[in-house]
Formats: structure tokens, sequence, C-alpha cells
């Protein structure tokens, strides 16, 4: 048994249970509608077939709230990008996520190009997105000193921020399960029937639940789970990889605001941008594969990418390289986002949400409360909501006297893990036992981030596999770097003598 089934069956109730509403997916937009939905007196269940929240396309992406200029005005693409960017404040602030208004440029290196600035910024206007304007080129390098030195122009958007996509969903989910929502873990969903206005929810696990109503938020796999219902199925989605170079944070200075290339027929093209944690992202790469699981980077890939983002900026140190990765847009056959009543009564899909999904999130969540209620009449308010999730505590972030008071309460908290990201003992047992509580080495490191520094978890990998081990009271060879089979060690050295280290695989 894997780390994370221990925390399905933790969560399992038992017999077949009756939800008003189950979600299936926990990426950015499941964890969004279940915490919204959780405003309101539903039972809910939130069905993930992973072992943690946000492992789908929520957990590789630029982790940019695009400003909204971009997308055409009059899709729904457009119109929750914009939405979804406003409401980000106020949800940031409640679930105590870094969110940072850098703002954004996209960059014109010829008059072609200054034409197309031109109508992304009409198309802006028409979406309502505040404060746009057209810069010349001083303006430009006074914003990004390291832009490119034929950069004659730039659409700058001062609305356009940063978040850290899986922080946000996992702050959502935790919110949303304080708030009531039962999630399961370890849940993918095979079969769906219906029964007298009931749905009947199956999972390959061999578990059964019963609801009124489903929200389909499975992401790529949306129309494979919205074909368990309606075979005549009317769209598909299609998965489009993008390969990023993730840099130390020594190489923060190379830009503090997101640079765009000028959009082309290709697409948004490649963008630089600075994470909430100080590091900087370049990427991504835009091509379809054949597979929903192929998330490998590739060389040709990566090449490619060094090429376009050559445009961007004058200079980008590859060597401060600490790690690359890819993540898998799901482009729908419509071409727009896909949030509707389905055809299938009580049955609402909101998927093919490709880029900007992230940006999108709160305004989709939003707007799933909106169709239930259109459908189902005036919700009732849940009296008990409390939206205020409790904030990570970040040692590294605390003052001297802080530092040494809180040791004193938790010794924990004096023992340096991570000394890339200088995480303490005492921030690793808190994400493993909050409600949405990490099981395996990578769930630890979307949390609270060790392993997510220079030497990438060479250091603190092993004490976070023993942490894990201890707190969750499983043995050291049962710890996972992300669940089913990956296991990290494979026994101890010297069994025969009883005792000894515990090899790595
Ligand atoms: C390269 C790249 C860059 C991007 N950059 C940005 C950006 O900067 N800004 C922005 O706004 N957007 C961006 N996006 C888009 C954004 O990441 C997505 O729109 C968003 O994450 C989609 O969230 P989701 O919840 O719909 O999907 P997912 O995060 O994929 O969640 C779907 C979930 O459903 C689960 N699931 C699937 N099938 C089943 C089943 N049968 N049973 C149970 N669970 C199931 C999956 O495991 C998954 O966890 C980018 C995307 C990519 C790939």
């Amino acid at each position: 048994m894997t780390s994370g089934s221990l925390l399905f069956k933790n969560r399992w109730v038992g017999k077949i249970k009756m939800y008003d509403i189950a979600i299936i997916g926990a990426g950015i937009i499941g964890t969004s509608a279940a915490r919204e939905l959780s405003r309101y007196q539903f039972k809910i269940a939130l069905l993930e077939k992973e072992n943690d929240v946000a492992c789908g396309g929520t957990k590789a992406n630029s982790g940019i709230v695009h400003a909204g200029y971009d997308a055409l005005f009059g899709t729904k693409k457009s119109l929750y990008n914009v939405r979804g960017n406003q409401l980000y404040d106020q949800v940031c602030q409640e679930l105590s996520i870094p969110f940072k208004r850098v703002g954004s440029l996209v960059v014109a290196k010829s008059e072609e190009d200054l034409l197309t600035l031109e109508r992304l910024k009409e198309n802006g206007i028409r979406a309502k997105v505040q404060s746009l304007k057209i810069i010349g080129k001083q303006e430009a390098f006074e914003l990004v000193p390291n832009l490119n030195r034929q950069v004659i122009g730039a659409l700058y958007a001062p609305t356009a921020a940063i978040i850290d996509p899986w922080e946000a969903a996992i702050a959502y989910a935790e919110n949303a399960v304080t708030n009531g929502v039962n999630l399961m873990l370890n849940y993918e969903v095979s079969n769906i029937s219906k029964i007298n206005d009931v749905f009947q929810i199956t999972s390959v696990q061999g578990h059964t639940l019963k609801s009124r109503w489903i929200i389909n938020a499975s992401g790529l796999y949306g129309d494979h789970v919205y074909r368990m219902v309606n075979s005549a199925l009317s769209f598909n989605i299609s998965p489009k990889k993008g390969e990023y170079y993730l840099l130390d944070k020594a190489a923060a200075s190379i830009t503090n605001r997101i640079v765009f290339g000028c959009p082309s027929k290709e697409g948004k093209g490649v963008l630089a941008a600075p994470t909430t944690h100080g590091n900087v992202l370049i990427g991504p790469t835009s091509s379809l594969v054949s597979q929903k699981s192929d998330t490998k980077t590739t060389s040709e890939g990566l090449m490619t990418l060094r090429d376009k983002a050559k445009s961007l900026l004058h200079h980008i140190p590859y060597e401060m390289n600490i790690t690359n990765y890819a993540g898998l847009r799901a482009e729908p056959s419509t071409r727009d986002f896909i949030v509707e009543a389905s055809e299938i009564p009580n049955f609402i899909n909101a998927v093919g949400i490709k880029s900007p999904g992230l940006s999108s999130a709160p305004a989709i969540a939003e707007e799933i409360v909106g169709i239930i209620e259109r459908l189902n009449g005036p919700l009732i308010v849940n009296p008990l909501f409390n939206p205020i999730r409790r904030p990570r505590l970040i040692f590294s972030a605390l003052s001297d006297g802080e530092k040494e008071l809180l040791i004193k309460k938790n010794p924990l908290y004096g023992k340096i893990i991570c000394r890339c990201e200088m995480i303490t003992e005492g921030e690793i047992v808190d994400a493993i036992h909050r409600p949405v509580g990490a099981t395996t080495v990578n769930g630890v490191k979307r949390r609270v981030r060790p392993g997510s520094g220079r030497c990438q978890g060479g250091f603190c990998g092993p004490q976070v596999v023993s942490i894990l081990s201890r707190e969750l009271d499983i043995r050291r060879e049962k710890v996972t770097l992300e669940g089913v089979e990956s296991y990290i060690l494979k026994g101890r050295t010297n069994s025969a003598h009883g005792g000894g280290n515990l090899d790595e695989s």
C-alpha cells in the first residue's frame, strides 16, 4: 500500500454515500469550484485520481495571472481571464498565497510587431483590461533593462501577476476541506451511471458514491469522463506540451517583470518571468503530442526554446538552470473553454481549460456556482463557511526575535532540513499534518519547497523521506516520490546483520 492510499482510507466513509455535488478532478478548476461551492449548504465530494491535488496541468505551467488582453474579446477565455485577474487579490489574501502584480510586457522589434501590439491593446480595452498602454523603447528598458537590444516598444499591462499555481490549488483545497468538502484522493472515476436522476460514480479502485450533480473538472481527460455519460461526444481534448527552464534565484536580476514575445500565427510564443519564490522561468514550447501522460522534456524542445527566448532578453544565464519540466495544455477541439451545463441534466463540464485557465479559475468557479443556482434555484448559505485559510509559517521570513521565540515553543523549527531554501523540520511537519497534508516527497516539495533549490533535493531528500516515514507512521521503504510505485528506497544495505542504512534506488 502506498502512503497515498493510507490517506484515502482515512477519508473514505466505507459505504455508498450520497452527495449533492461530486467534482471530478482536483486541479485549480476543481479545487476552486469546491471552495466556492462550500459557501453553500451542499454535501460535496472532490474526487481525484492521483494521490494529491494539483497533479495535472496545474502542476506545470508559467504561474502567470494574465492581464486579459490576449484572449479574443467575446470568448469565455477573455471573459473569465479578466474577471479572474480581478478576483485574485481577495482570493490570495483570504487563502494566504503570495500574489505579485509585477506587470507584463509584450515586446515589439518591428513596425509589424507594433501593429500587433495595437491590436492586442484594442482587444484588451474591449475586454476592460485596466491601465494597458503601449510604451516606447526608453520606458521599456527602464522597466526591464535586460530586454533584447532590438526591442523598439512594448505593450505594458501592469495588472499581470505571478502566483504559485500548485500552492493556489492546495490552498483552495485546504479551505474547501476545512469548510466540509470531502476530498477523496486515489479515486479514479471509471464509470458513471444515472438512475432516477441520481448519478452513481464508480472508481478504478472499486469504490462507489452517489451524487445529484456532477462537475467534470478533469482537465485533459474531460472528454474521456464526459463520454462516460454521453457517447455522442461533441468535443475532443488533445495534449499540447510546453517545456521550461527554471533558473536559480541568483539569475533573478535578468527580469523582474513578465516578458512575452510578440504573438504570431504560431501562438503566444515564449516568455521569461520571475516566480513568486524568486526564480526565473523561460518557456514554454508548444507542440501537440499523442499521449496524455507525456510530460518528458526533450533536448529538441529545449533547444527550440533557447532559440526563441533570445528575442526576449539580452542575456539569459542558462548555466544557472536548476531544472527543466514540461506540462500539458488541455487543447479543446472547440477552441474555447468548455464551461457549461451539458446535454445531460445536472452534469456540468468545466474542461478543455488551457491557458489562461489558472488566471480564470476564480471566475470559472464563480460561474459554476451561477450555473447551479440558475438550474437549481436559490442556494442556501453555509453559515459556518470560513473564507480564511491558516497561513503557512515561513521560518526564513521571520525576524531573529520571532525565530528564537518559535524555536523555544517548538524545537523542530530550529532544525534546517533544506539549506538551499532554508526550510525547517517544523515547516515540513506542518505541511504533512495540514488539512490536505503531503504524503509524498514531491507533495512536501510543492507545499514547503525542500528540494526546490539549487541542489534539487540532493541533500534534503533523504531527510524528507525520514520525516514522512515518522509522521505518517510508515516504513521508509514505503515513502514514495510521487505516489503509485515511485519508491525511493529498496531495502537495507546490510540487512543480514539486521540493521544498516536504507539504499536509494
Ligand atoms: C505549459 C503550460 C503553461 C501554462 N501557463 C499558464 C499561465 O501562465 N497562466 C494561466 O492562466 N494558465 C496557464 N496554463 C493553463 C493552466 O495550467 C490550466 O488551464 C489549468 O491548470 C487547468 O486546470 P484544470 O483543473 O482544468 O486541469 P488539471 O490541473 O489537469 O486538473 C484536472 C485533474 O483531474 C484529474 N482527473 C483526470 N481524470 C480523472 C478521473 N477519471 N477521475 C478523477 N480525477 C481525474 C487529474 O488527475 C487532474 O488532477 C498553462 C498550461 C500549460 C500546460
